[in-house]
């Protein structure tokens, strides 16, 4: 992989736009000559798909920047506005090709050059599948997760574009012109569909929706570096930050250690999660005092204070650190 990491993610996705901007030109052309309407619900997508490909490479540059006295959180919420934003403008693409083709059903207008329009939708296809799985491998390999989502973007808009060559190809056998105009409604549901899911993963992150696989990662990696005397994690409560996440924590400990060595524990787990986060990862650690009632569940072996008999940790899992109490 050595030759994708001579360009940065930044000049990806650059080459992204590009293409893109390539893509909707051929379309536009293609819709000029034929008219239809399958076409244009195509080549409307791939627009759409510019302008968020142009929000989403600032997106990308600001939630790199570090924090700073404004933002103390950092900058990575931006792209789910972003996202948000993509999907919004997906959905208005696919409520104005609705209305054309219901329109056009009722309507049909009269096409011309199918034989044209359907080889320059084929090879917008070919081309946007090609560089979307292609664009999907490098952003894996750089680790950015928007050019990945470009990818995504431009493998599914491959699928738009397969759909518009065949309902034009099927108006140039059968001569039926109305068949365009469904099929073009056909690709508006499907752009509903999609715009919604990504608004919904991006309302999902502004409002740090809970996930039970992070919770349950968090907890895995937590328990892998567990030492005596930690008890009862709970009220654990993520941040999502676009590339990076902000985790606060309530953790038990011996209520005569010292704050000293309650801040060595807190930081040996931020140092844990950073390994598996990524250096940005913030882990904040709300340290509490023990009460007898954790005696049982607490493996202290040389414990002073000790008032009944250890029984037993408690498993560290994702439902056990999202609890909102210390013990059930
Ligand atoms: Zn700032
Ligand atoms: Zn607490
Ligand atoms: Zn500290
Ligand atoms: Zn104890």
């Amino acid at each position: 992989m050595a030759s994708n990491q001579r360009y940065s993610a930044l000049q990806w996705a650059v080459f992204a736009l590009l293409v893109s901007v390539g893509l909707v030109a051929a379309k536009m052309v293609a819709f000029f000559l034929t008219g239809s309407s399958a076409i244009l619900s195509d080549a409307l997508e791939s627009l759409v798909n510019i302008v968020t490909s142009g929000f989403a490479l600032f997106a990308v540059w600001l939630s790199a920047q570090p924090r700073d006295r404004e933002h103390p959180y950092g900058h990575g919420k931006i792209e789910y506005l972003s996202a948000g934003i993509e999907g919004i403008l997906v959905i208005v693409a696919g409520i104005v090709i609705m209305a054309v083709s219901g329109w056009r059903i009722l309507n049909p207008p009269e096409l011309h050059s199918l034989g044209l329009g359907a080889a320059l939708t084929l090879i917008s296809a070919v081309i946007s599948g090609a560089v979307g799985a292609y664009l999907m491998k490098v952003g894996r390999v750089l680790e950015s997760p928007s050019l990945e989502a470009d990818g995504v973007h431009l493998r599914s808009d491959a699928v738009t574009s397969l759909g518009a060559t065949l309902g034009v190809f099927l108006v140039f056998i059968t001569d039926i012109v109305v068949i365009d105009a469904i099929v073009a409604g056909l690709l508006a549901i499907w752009l509903l569909w999609e715009g919604f899911g990504v608004v919904r993963r991006a309302v999902g992150g502004i409002l740090d929706e809970a996930s039970p696989d992070l919770l349950n990662e968090i907890a895995e990696v937590l328990e892998e570096v567990r030492e005596e005397g930690w008890t009862a994690p709970h009220h654990a409560k993520v941040h999502r930050l676009g590339q990076t996440i902000h985790i606060d924590l309530h953790m038990v400990f011996p209520r005569y250690w010292t704050i000293e060595e309650t801040h060595e524990a807190s930081v040996i787990m931020e140092r844990a999660i950073r390994r598996r986060f990524g250096a940005k990862a913030e882990l904040m650690v709300h340290m509490e005092a023990c009460r007898p009632q954790g005696c049982a569940s607490c493996d202290m072996s040389e414990c002073p204070l000790r008032e009944s008999e250890f029984s037993g940790r408690d498993a560290w899992t994702g439902e056990r650190i999202a609890l909102s109490v210390r013990h059930k």
